[in-house]
């Protein structure tokens, strides 16, 4: 399924159009991975319509990919033909600058992204160095896989980057999907933790309360404890103020976002410097992911387990799937079902 050019999904239900490309060759180091599901994510609705636009068409979108491998190149020599693997957001990286050797490839500024900057798994076949590729565990079947490779991975790296420790206050700030995963990996890992979710609707405050959650309230309330560290999963800039205030000195607050709307910037006026930011409080955005969040995640993911619910679609119907996400009609991780 091709992406020709950028348009707007609400004039062209179409997008992506099916067509017959030639297999791609694997290059030296290189695998052919037969694709068998691909995640379809929010990213690819920023792409067609121009925010994250791809650098050139036509192109395949999808970056949840989830496959056989098929061939290998001459030289690669790390997988077999028939194993199971994974592809992610990072497709790769140059190796070489201050931040690939420093194990932040995410920030390479020739990070390459699966299904935009090269051929991604809306596609019978994919090629990509063998060293961005991740063994699938067994308790997953494909389509189960395929969400965890992206948001799931995202999720990991922001509660990676709050640098918590066990015992501390955590905070979550929005409470969808992305903060249900964050939730259930912290519990895992960090037992001792409390949790304290701020959330719009009474709804998702229950739920976060079953999931474990000791207090949940809304987004300007102010949270019975201090918190060491606060992850945001909004959209918006309201919370991001409203949680400052509850940061304990020396805090900090993750934003776990690509773009922020603009319609509530001025809320920022708000910032009171002595209550927001005094006493050494941190604010850090998390971008992309590295191999090594991928990896650490899909063990954590195995060993919970975390299971997305899914809904799956097969490759002809992506545009249909990718609709139904813009137009917020969701009932678990969409999924292409490639056969
Ligand atoms: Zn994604
Ligand atoms: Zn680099």
């Amino acid at each position: 399924m091709v992406l020709d050019q950028i348009c707007s999904l609400r004039e062209n239900k179409n997008p992506l159009e099916l067509m017959d490309l030639p297999d791609p060759v694997p290059g030296e180091k290189e695998i052919l991975v037969k694709v068998r599901a691909c995640g379809v994510c929010h990213t690819e609705l920023d792409e067609i319509e121009g925010r994250t636009p791809p650098p050139h068409f036509p192109v395949v979108l999808g970056h949840e990919v989830v496959g056989i491998v098929e061939e290998t190149g001459n030289m690669a020599s790390k997988l077999k033909i028939g194993d199971r693997v994974g592809i992610a957001w990072i497709y790769s990286a140059c190796g070489r600058c201050k931040f690939c050797l420093e194990g932040n490839e995410n920030l390479c500024s020739n990070f390459q992204a699966t299904g935009r900057d090269a051929n991604g798994g809306y596609a019978q076949y994919i090629t990509v160095l063998e060293d961005f590729l991740y063994p699938i565990p067994d308790v997953f079947t494909d389509s189960e896989a395929a969400p965890l490779l992206c948001a799931g991975a995202i999720g990991y790296r922001s509660l990676r980057l709050t640098g918590i420790k066990d015992g501390r206050n955590l905070g979550l700030t929005g409470f969808g999907a992305s903060a249900h995963l964050v939730m259930k990996m912290a519990r895992h890992k960090y037992p001792n933790c409390k949790i304290f979710v701020f959330a719009r609707s009474e709804r998702e405050r229950e739920f976060a309360k079953e999931l474990g959650a000791v207090w949940a309230g809304d987004t300007e309330e102010e949270s019975p404890e201090k918190l060491d560290c606060v992850i945001d999963t909004t959209p918006v800039w309201k919370p991001i103020v409203e949680a400052l205030k509850n940061l304990e000195c020396g805090g900090r607050l993750v934003i776990n976002a690509i773009r922020k709307e603009e319609v509530d910037k001025e809320y920022l006026m708000k910032l009171d410097y002595p209550i927001h930011l005094w006493l050494e409080k941190e604010i850090k955005s998390v971008a992309n992911v590295t191999r090594r969040d991928v990896s650490e995640f899909l063990k954590l993911a195995a060993e919970i387990p975390i299971k997305p619910e899914v809904q799956e679609f097969p490759l002809e119907e992506a545009n249909k799937a990718l609709v139904e996400l813009k137009e917020g009609r969701i009932r678990g991780a969409k999924v292409l079902i490639i056969g």
